[in-house]
């Protein structure tokens, strides 16, 4: 194994992380372009335990332990809070991840105080290591035992970093991702998804509905943006606009939130400066540049919040704004309007050295803080993430059209039929899961009455368990969608 002074951020135990290819069970593969590669794929090595035999081969991925073992106490996790104050980064990050976890697991459990077994697993897929998928498992009642889990994806060594190695070939890890979600790979994919997705499964179908106000930030970047009222653009039907679905956050956070109110409304449809407008909305902004639109919808700004009856009448068209727009963007990890839609969560550089191949060495990177952001990755975890726990949008994801989501490590999409997420070659083609496809397609599908009735059930036990800034807005956050579906 080897390990280095340079890895000062993690601890003792965190150094083995540095998985050692040899001991683990891994052996030379020849790929198809002549390439040496490391595979498992008869490793004797000991995998995941067998309580989850049951479900193995529903995987498309093999677990192997690395060696990282924590005995620990719920509910504080005595040891791992204290290497994480030592200054461990991976403990300090798993620590956070776990009470996360436990936090929304108690929603549905109860979690009783005692032991924790916590082990860190390599996450392997076909082509190669996806990934560190770590583990607690803890005594329930009656015999029984709960488990929590969280998953930190890797990622190969920038490339364009004077240190890349050839790591990345070997072990089979994604590239590294931009930093910014503005970068311009990610520009590129985020237009190439949207064209595709009007060529091929959602084409572009002109509405007579606009929104009642819409932003319009101009035709290029030098343009100051502006609220408009939609009836003056000409040739409205053309207009396509983009929205946003986020958490404004705290009742604190909503106070100090960039709105649009009586008094300033005249203001605002002469300008909108960006020093004025929350991290949320010049991301939004942004991100509508990006992608070449000139329109783009924020309830803050086009809704005048202090005047109830433009309240009224644009909240309860919140259906139509999101149905009708072009394109929605979430902030998936974003918990407030004053933190940014597209910042990725920090990484710690691990050291590698191969046992198998001695002149393999370099480094790759754990990506901290993803499972609160990897939304597609649901059938890998029961997965949660903020702009998911959150009521009003509960409709926007039942609603939109095309979603694009920037979570903590991967940028996705999804558009009722098509699913893609950062990393993956090619868009997956599904049925789509949305309930109200199911409605309008009752009839040719074989869904009966009364299975769309357990449906929306479901659905609406998932919503109860939402939260609101304010719970005065509990129906009116639900009530554009069942208007479309009773
Ligand atoms: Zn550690
Ligand atoms: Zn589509």
């Amino acid at each position: 194994m080897s390990l280095s002074s340079e890895d000062a951020s993690l601890c003792e135990r965190c150094k083995l992380l540095s998985f050692d290819d040899l001991a683990i069970g891994g052996q030379k593969v020849v790929d198809e372009d002549g390439s040496l590669r490391l595979s498992f794929k008869d490793t004797k090595t000991e995998v995941r335990p067998e309580y989850d035999e049951g479900y193995q081969d529903l995987h498309d991925y093999t677990l192997i332990r690395v060696g990282w073992l924590l005995d620990d106490i719920l509910p504080d996790m005595p040891n791992l809070s204290h290497s994480s104050q030592l200054g461990c980064a991976f403990c300090s990050a798993l620590h956070r991840e776990l009470k996360e976890e436990l936090v929304q697991d108690m929603r549905y459990y109860t979690i009783h105080d005692g032991p924790l077994t916590l082990i860190v697993y390599l996450s392997l897929v076909e082509k190669g290591v996806e990934g560190l998928l770590v583990e607690g498992t803890f005594n329930q009642e009656k015999g029984r035992y709960g488990v929590v889990q969280t998953f930190f994806p890797i990622e190969a060594a920038p490339r364009t970093d004077p240190a890349f190695d050839n790591c990345e070939k070997w072990i089979g890890a994604e590239p590294a991702r931009e930093t910014s979600y503005l970068g311009p790979k990610n520009i590129s994919e985020m237009r190439r998804l949207l064209e595709s997705c009007t060529k091929s499964c959602h084409p572009w179908e002109p509405s007579s509905f606009l929104p009642t106000r819409l932003i319009d930030i101009g035709i290029d970047s030098s343009a100051v943006p502006r609220l408009i009222f939609s009836s003056d653009i000409r040739q409205c039907e053309q207009a396509k606009y983009a929205a946003l679905s986020y958490c404004w956050g705290t009742a604190e956070d909503a106070k100090t939130q960039f709105k649009t109110e009586r008094g300033s409304l005249e203001r605002r449809y002469e300008n909108l400066p960006y020093e004025l407008m929350t991290s949320a909305i010049n991301d939004t902004i942004a991100l509508t540049r990006a992608i070449g639109l000139r329109y783009v919808w924020v309830d803050a700004i086009c809704i005048v919040q202090d005047d109830t009856d433009d309240w009224l009448r644009d909240s309860s068209q919140m259906n139509l704004v999101y149905r009708h727009a072009f394109v929605a963007f979430c902030g998936l990890n974003s918990n407030s309007c004053h933190e940014s839609l597209l910042q990725r969560a920090p990484t710690i550089k691990v050291l590698f050295q191969s046992n198998i191949r001695q002149n393999i060495n370099g480094h790759y990177l754990v990506r901290l803080r993803p499972r609160s952001g990897d939304w597609v990755d649901r059938k890998r975890l029961d997965y949660w993430c903020k702009w998911r726990e959150r009521a009003w949008t509960f409709q926007e994801e039942e609603l939109y059209s095309r979603l694009l989501l920037f979570g903590s490590s991967k940028m996705h999409f999804h558009c009722g039929t098509s699913e893609w997420s950062e990393g993956q070659d090619n868009i997956t083609r599904s049925h789509s899961s949305k309930t109200l496809d199911h409605i309008t397609g009752i009839n040719q599908s074989k869904m009966s009455a009364s299975n769309l009735y357990d449906t929306w059930l479901f659905r609406v036990h998932d919503y109860c368990g939402r939260s609101l800034t304010l719970e005065k807005d509990r129906l009116p956050a639900i009530s554009g969608l069942a208007c479309m579906i009773w």
